[in-house]
């Protein structure tokens, strides 16, 4: 594409790339421009993948103004080459071209218990070294919060299928519906020969405002509310609990189905936001509305108490949040999105015992991956908390590695 042409040529090939020094997974970002410019595609396309095999994901999804493009030297005084899109170029058509080839099968089984991008990524990369990999996966599709959390304005489905597509022509098998923990347990896998089992379940439980009224029926939770709009009639007026991206996906898509009047509330400044700043300002175009400095108090029938927060300078340099509870007022709204953070579910640790978790339910693993069970692997938001994609796959590699050095004991 033209546009990416002239994004290639700006870029000043440097030797030391502050870029590639701060993508968390190293993408060679100087070799892969260069080769673009060259018209090897397909070489470069091949690099990426065999690198970070969602990098057509990546280039939508990662917060990019943190990472390469926020370190561009080109950007310290004008504008940052925007790598990111020479990458969705890239490795799209590589996806969609590439014809992977199953290697010779070693008869070991591997099971994988959720296909979010921490899944596919310890999926694909154990099916490339000829592993018998199958994954479960409790909803109908995979990729988890790619498929069922961001929204498809973000990150177009396709993406998703042809990774899915790679996936099953790698031999690959995909039981869908499927959800392990109460039912068909870890324990009844190992009894079915699986030598190996990775869990990559993400959090899937939405924390708690514990305030009064988080009952009532125009409450809801971002996280659930993101699986399926367009099952849920919030009406024209919409108040936002929280500022992380969650928060400003949840609010997005409010827009998007129609209600009008859209909030974020938050208890802090846009400074403190974790959502991205990029993230924010498409909110803000859009339309979405923030009521700044204002804490949840209470949930009424007409809407929600707030109260106005202030952030004082401690005598140490540090600040602290005060309350100002003379400032209690009704926010009056149809529907109340709460979108405070994620922990996980318990499902996988109920009847299976021997996993021992840390703080919130989060899986207990070491640096490796290994969790407290022999055998029996995890990593993603299952053990770190919500994070990133990136960080998802960047985990997953580390752990294949591990797993195939548990695993090279029960080669024949
Ligand atoms: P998940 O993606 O959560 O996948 C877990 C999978 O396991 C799911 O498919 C689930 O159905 C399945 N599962 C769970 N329990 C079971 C079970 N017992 N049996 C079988 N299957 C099970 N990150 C970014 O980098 N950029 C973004 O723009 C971004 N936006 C986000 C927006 C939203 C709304 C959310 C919620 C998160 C966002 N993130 C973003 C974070 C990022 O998506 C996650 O960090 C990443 O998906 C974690 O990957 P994972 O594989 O660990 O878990």
């Amino acid at each position: 594409m033209l546009n990416n042409l002239i994004e290639a040529n700006k870029c000043l090939i440097c030797k030391n790339a502050r870029c590639q020094k701060n993508c968390p997974i190293d993408t060679p970002i100087p070799q892969i421009i260069s080769l673009y410019k060259e018209g090897k595609y397909e070489e470069a396309g091949k690099i990426l993948f065999e690198n970070n095999p969602l990098s057509s994901i990546c280039a939508i999804v990662c917060p990019h103004e943190n990472q390469c493009r926020g370190f561009c030297i080109k950007g310290i005084k004008g504008e940052p080459v925007h790598f990111h899109d020479i990458e969705y170029e890239i490795s799209t058509k590589y996806l969609e071209n590439v014809k992977l080839q199953k290697p010779k099968q070693n008869g070991v089984k591997v099971a994988i218990v959720g296909s979010g991008p921490a899944g596919i990524t310890v999926a694909l990369n154990l099916a490339l070294r000829g592993y018998s990999v199958t994954i479960f996966e409790k909803n109908e599709k995979i990729g988890g919060v790619l498929n069922y959390g961001i929204p498809s304005f973000r990150l177009p489905r396709f993406n998703i299928d042809l990774l899915e597509k790679r996936l099953k022509e790698l031999g690959v098998k995909i039981k869908i519906n499927s959800l392990i923990g109460p039912v068909i347990t870890l324990n009844k896998l190992l009894e079915d020969g699986y030598k190996s089992i990775f869990i990559g379940t993400g959090v899937w439980n939405p924390r708690r405002l514990d305030i009064k009224g988080e009952t009532f029926g125009h409450v809801h939770y971002a996280i659930d509310y993101l699986k399926s709009p367009n099952r849920y009639d919030l009406g024209n007026k919409v108040i936002v609990i929280g500022a992380g991206n969650v928060a400003m996906d949840a609010a997005r898509t409010a827009k998007h189905f129609g209600s009008n009047e859209v909030y974020v509330a938050y208890r802090r400044g846009f400074e403190d936001m974790t959502a991205t700043k990029h993230e924010v300002s498409e909110a803000k175009e859009e339309g979405v509305l923030f009521d700044l400095f204002k804490s949840p108090v209470e949930i009424v029938d007409e809407g929600i108490i707030l109260e106005d927060t202030k952030k004082v300078l401690n005598e140490n340099g540090s600040y602290s949040l005060v309350s100002l509870t003379d400032s209690r007022k009704l926010y009056e709204c149809d529907s109340i999105l709460v979108a405070i953070s994620q922990l996980p579910k318990n499902t996988i640790v109920i009847n299976n015992k021997g996993l021992d978790v840390k703080n919130g339910g989060l899986l207990l693993t070491d640096e490796f991956g290994q969790t407290t069970r022999e055998g029996i692997y995890a990593c993603g938001d299952v053990t770190n908390g919500a994070k990133t994609v990136i960080q998802a796959v960047v985990d997953g590699k580390k752990v294949c590695e591990s797993m195939d050095k548990y695993l090279k004991q029960f080669i024949i």
